[in-house]
Parts: structure tokens; sequence; C-alpha cells
């Protein structure tokens, strides 16, 4: 409803992000709306319509709240301190450690790692887990809808090992083609790395089957997260994988926070990535001594303020319902599908049957780009270009495309403000 004035906008008065499960279980879009202060803004005189979600999701208050509580009350540097501001930084942190193992529902505490985010979290299992795993002419299976940030620490890691890096195909609708899939994963496959949503098709891949196949051929599996969590739940039990990561900015939560999960024996065994503070037991000239998990991968001060403001995230999300938010958003979704394909010269990237709150298209004879622009100038924000996964645009055959993403703030509305833009684009290139 980012198109839609609210009225005035009160917190709901909740501690800590919470959205209080029965207060929106039947999914009141006004109320969860009024958590997002940033969707009263206007920009160029008009109603800001926020179809930006894939990039980075607003924060509701309770997040903004929680961070600056903090900062107010409790700041202080963690583990270290013998004082009384010191005990409670360390105990809101540790809190949202808490928080987090069970937004994931991961047996353990310590199988949480706080780290920057998605990015960085892939960068420590490469770095880390795969520099003690991947040998010469060993694989790590990636797949063609992957980011960026599941292809780079890779192929670092493989040119670092003279490993190969292997890539699974997709059909053209952004499915992946499972019998291929399972194909690539040989007697060498170390590593198998592959998204749970992709940020530019929206497709949701089968993990479960995925994490089957791999640990048939004794290939470990990294998920990476970022695009699922704000829309799934999410279960890393269930799902059996070995590592799940994800950034706390896309999930409602404060950007520079995010969580590599880690199987406990996989982490006990692996060699720190940074050092530094924290990350040890005992330091001498001749030898340190590393601390256990997570420690052992949190060198350096943390972002305690941003820890609590995902530890508000994760609540908020846990008092939307989650049934009711799904099904908000795939009703969005569905209408949304539904108006773009009505749009003439309009095609849809990405049209799996497994989806979520993406849609990413191109339009004959317009730029991105210039659909971007166009669309900024009547307040609807939503992101153009290769997305960061240039690998799929080549072989998409695409430059670029233009998306929009949705949160749990969006509506029909919103839709129809972005169809409306896009007619008028289409004026202008007619
Ligand atoms: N993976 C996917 C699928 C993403 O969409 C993103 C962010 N666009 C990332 C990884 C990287 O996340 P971050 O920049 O927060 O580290």
């Amino acid at each position: 409803m980012t198109g839609v004035q609210t009225g005035s906008v009160t917190s709901l008065g909740l501690a800590d992000g919470q959205v209080g499960g029965n207060d929106v279980a039947d999914f009141n879009i006004e109320r969860v709306c009024q958590n997002f202060p940033i969707l009263r803004e206007k920009v160029y005189g008009k109603q800001l319509v926020y179809l930006d979600s894939a990039a980075t999701s607003q924060k509701p208050q309770g997040v903004i709240d929680a961070m600056s509580r903090f900062l107010l009350k409790k700041n202080a540097n963690v583990h270290r301190g013998v004082h009384h501001l010191a005990e409670r930084a360390t105990e809101a942190y540790e809190g949202a450690r808490v928080k987090a193992q069970r937004f994931l529902n991961a047996e353990h505490a310590n199988e949480i790692v706080f780290v920057r985010g998605a990015t960085e979290a892939i960068n420590l299992v490469a770095q880390s887990y795969g520099k003690k795993h991947v040998g010469e002419e060993d694989e790590v299976l990636i797949t063609a809808m992957e980011h960026h940030s599941n292809i780079v620490p890779w192929q670092m890691l493989c040119e670092q090992k003279n490993a190969r890096l292997r890539v699974a195909p997709i059909n053209d609708n952004g499915e992946l083609l499972l019998d291929e899939f399972e194909r690539l994963i040989g007697r060498k496959t170390k590593l198998v790395a592959v998204t749970h949503v992709s940020n530019v098709l929206g497709t949701i891949n089968p993990i479960r089957h995925i994490v089957e196949m791999a640990h048939a051929r004794g290939a470990r599996v990294l998920v990476d997260g970022a695009q699922a969590v704000p829309h799934l739940k999410i279960d890393v039990q269930a799902l059996g994988c070995d590592f799940y990561v994800f950034s706390g900015h896309k999930m409602y939560g404060p950007t520079g926070i995010g969580v590599l999960y880690g199987r406990s024996e996989l982490l006990e065994e692996m060699p720190p990535y940074q050092g530094g503070g924290d990350m040890i037991l005992s330091v001498s000239f001749e030898k340190t001594v590393y601390n256990v998990p997570p420690y052992k991968f949190e060198a350096g001060t943390p972002n305690m303020a941003g820890a609590v403001g995902l530890g508000a995230a994760i609540d908020f999300l846990a008092g939307l319902e989650h049934e009711a938010l799904a099904a908000h958003e795939k009703e969005v979704l569905a209408y949304g599908t539904r108006m773009l394909s009505a749009v003439p010269g309009l095609r849809l990237v990405g049209t799996a049957h497994a989806k979520a709150s993406v849609l990413s298209f191109v339009l004959d004879g317009v730029h991105p780009h210039d659909i971007g622009t166009i669309l900024d100038r009547e307040g609807v924000a939503i992101r153009t270009g290769h997305h960061c996964a240039q690998p799929l645009m080549s072989r998409l055959d695409i430059p670029a495309t233009a998306r929009a993403s949705l949160g749990c703030y969006n509506t029909r509305q919103d839709i129809d403000a972005l169809v409306a833009g896009l007619d008028q684009v289409r004026e202008l290139f007619q």
C-alpha cells in the first residue's frame, strides 16, 4: 500500500518491533503499512510507491526504535566488559543470535555467525571451508541464476586452488534443469552453492531435493537465502543444508548485518576467516588459540546495534502470521503478473512455476533505464539493470531488465501505479 495514504501513522505500541500475531492475523495491510514511516514520503510531489524491496526493504518503526533504544540505553562493547552496560549490550547481542537461531530453526545458537551480509557469509565459507576442502581439480557447482555474490567468491576460490567452477543450466522460464543439475554433481564436486530465490527471476529452487542429490554424492550445500528470508518460512534442519546465508536489510532489518548458519560440526572444524579480537582464546607471539564457533568467525567489534535491529526485524516478521503474509504476497504477485502480461509489448522475464515476489520485465523498444527514470518521476521506485547477475543476462540474451519487487507492504494499488506509469512510458516511446 505504498501508493495509498494511510492517514495518521501511529506505532502499534508494541515492544521491539513486534506486531503481535493476533493483531494482524488476517493481514491487515493498513496496519502493516503503518509500521513503515518512510512509505509516507512523497517523491516529486507524488506518493512514493516502493517496488524495490529485493534491493533493500524498508524498515519498520520497531526496528528503528530497537536500534535507537540500544544506542540510548545499552551501548558498550560486547563480551569483554565487566561493567553493567557491557552486560546489557552482550545480552542484547546474544539475544539477537537466539532470535536468528529460532528464525532459521537451527539446532544450536552457536550455529549462527553474525556477518555483514550474505556476501560476506559466502566469502567466509569459500575462504574457510572451501580453502580447506576444495583441492586441485575438485569442483564447485553453482547455477546460471546466481547473484554475483554467489559466483565471484567461488571463482576466486577455484582460481586459488586450481579447481573448476561448474554451472547448472536453466530453462527459458528460469527454472533449474534438475536432471542436468544432478548430472553435474560428480565425484569431484565438493560444494554446491545455490540461491533459494532468484533476485532476477523470482524462481524458488527446490532446495530439499537439491540437498538430497548433493549429499548422496558427498557434496556440501550452501544456500543463498538473501531473497528467500522475507518471503518463505525457513527451516534449515528440514532443508538439510550445510550452510544458509542471508542479509538483514532485505528482511526489514538494518544494513551491515547478516547471518551465516553453518552446521556445528562444520563450523567446529573450519579455520577462521579473519584474525583479530574476539576470535581468540589466547594470543602469544608463538601461537594463537582460537575461540569456539561462532566467535571464531566474528573477529573485531561486531555490529551490535545492527544485530539488535535484525532481532527486531525477526520479531516483526514473526508477528505477521506467516500464512497470511504468504497469501497476501502471492495474491499481489499473481495480480502483478496478470496486469503486466496485459501491457502491450511487455515480456515478463522469469515465469517459473514456483515463484516469489519479483516481477522482471522488458518492454519493446525501450531501454530498462528509461523505464526506471520515467517511473521515478511518477513516484514509482523500481530497479533496472543487470541486478548483479550478468551471466544470467547473457543466458537470457538481454542486457538488462526492469524489476519491480514486492514486500509485505505492497498492494494491488502499487501494481496499478506501476502499470499507469508504464502506459506513460509507452506513450512517450511510440
Ligand atoms: N544473493 C542474492 C540472491 C541477492 O539478491 C543479494 C543482494 N542483491 C545478495 C546475494 C547479496 O546480498 P548483500 O549485498 O546484502 O550481501
